[in-house]
């Protein structure tokens, strides 16, 4: 099977130091495994999109010497697509609607003496799990609990059984850099949202769905999506769609040690000086500097050569 791996970007604003980490990262992991790389616009969430965004991150992508092998998807024309993947769902009794509201969860969870605490994520109590009650749907959830205890047992190939399993006690997943991963998702994080309140398709349901479409076999991308991906190993099994590899690349981070972000205004990368902000995605990625004087062409060779050294990509 031949190596095809992506970037994904939300068209949130321009690409940021970071942004350009993870689009670094994923175009040296496919060069250095003579795969294809390709781009996603992630615009399934038009109110957090920014007119002119996608065009800019494309330019400033090419900027860098980083094209894609094929033309961008974009995620706001394959809506039928994410219905038809919870149309599946449903069929298979794995997905279910929910009439809850914030205030209706808080509610329930106080009920049970859980507490609101601040950032603490608290798994959805399920109260819709046996119906409605003739109140009316707005979200649309997946089952977790119910097929991370009574997955059907599935034909794994061996190569796939060593990197991911699904248990009653959660998933587990080998990441390419940070190793050994575990997560209990019916647990720690519930029957999460496929398809949201206001109608709009999850990150979850999407990334997975066109993952496979796209035939993604490996996902490089920042380590501040790690505990997504046994939800969406959770869902490919679920779809009967196969799980690529995961490596999460290290994040940037500002000067008060949070994640540089788009909606903590970080500045966009300057693209009049690609070989200088590249330079910088590479040493956050453990990679030498290039020479003085390096084109970005020897600059991006360079790092592919030592990228395939430290992650030793697999086949
Ligand atoms: N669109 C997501 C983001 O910009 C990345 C999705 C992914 O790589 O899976 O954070």
């Amino acid at each position: 099977m031949g190596y095809i791996g992506r970037f994904a970007p939300s068209p949130t604003g321009p690409l940021h130091a970071g942004s350009l980490v993870a689009a670094l990262a994923s175009w040296l992991d496919a060069r250095a495994s003579s795969g294809r790389w390709l781009v996603r616009i992630e615009d399934v969430d038009p109110p957090r999109c920014q007119a002119g965004a996608a065009e800019r991150i494309l330019a400033q992508l090419a900027a860098c010497g980083l094209h894609p092998d094929e033309p961008p998807l974009y995620q706001s024309r394959r809506t039928d697509h994410y219905q038809q993947a919870l149309d599946t769902l449903r069929v298979r009794g794995l997905a279910y609607p929910c009439a809850c509201t914030r205030r209706d969860i808080d509610a329930a969870l106080a009920a049970r003496g859980l507490a609101h605490q601040r950032h603490v994520e608290r798994p959805y109590p399920g109260t819709c799990r046996a119906g409605l009650g003739g109140r009316a749907a707005r979200a649309c959830r997946f089952h977790t609990e119910k097929y991370q205890s009574n997955r059907p047992p599935a034909p794994t190939s061996q190569a796939s059984a060593a990197t991911f399993s699904i248990a009653t006690d959660g998933v587990r997943w080998l990441d390419r850099r940070l190793g050994a991963q575990h997560q209990d998702v019916a647990a720690q994080v519930g029957d999460f949202v496929l398809r949201r309140a206001d109608g709009l398709w999850s990150y979850q349901l999407a990334v997975v769905v066109d993952d496979a479409e796209q035939g993604i076999t490996h996902i490089v991308r920042g380590e501040d999506l790690t505990d997504n991906t046994p939800r969406q190993i959770l869902l490919q099994s679920a779809l009967g769609l196969p799980t690529p590899r995961y490596l999460h690349a290290p994040l940037v981070r500002g000067e008060d040690g949070e994640k540089l972000s788009k909606q903590h205004g970080a500045p966009a990368i300057d693209e009049t000086r690609p070989m200088a902000a590249l330079g910088q995605a590479a040493q956050v990625l453990g990679l030498p500097a290039a020479p003085p004087g390096a084109t970005q062409g020897e600059g991006l060779a360079l790092w592919a050569l030592a990228w395939a050294r430290i992650y030793n990509p697999a086949p």
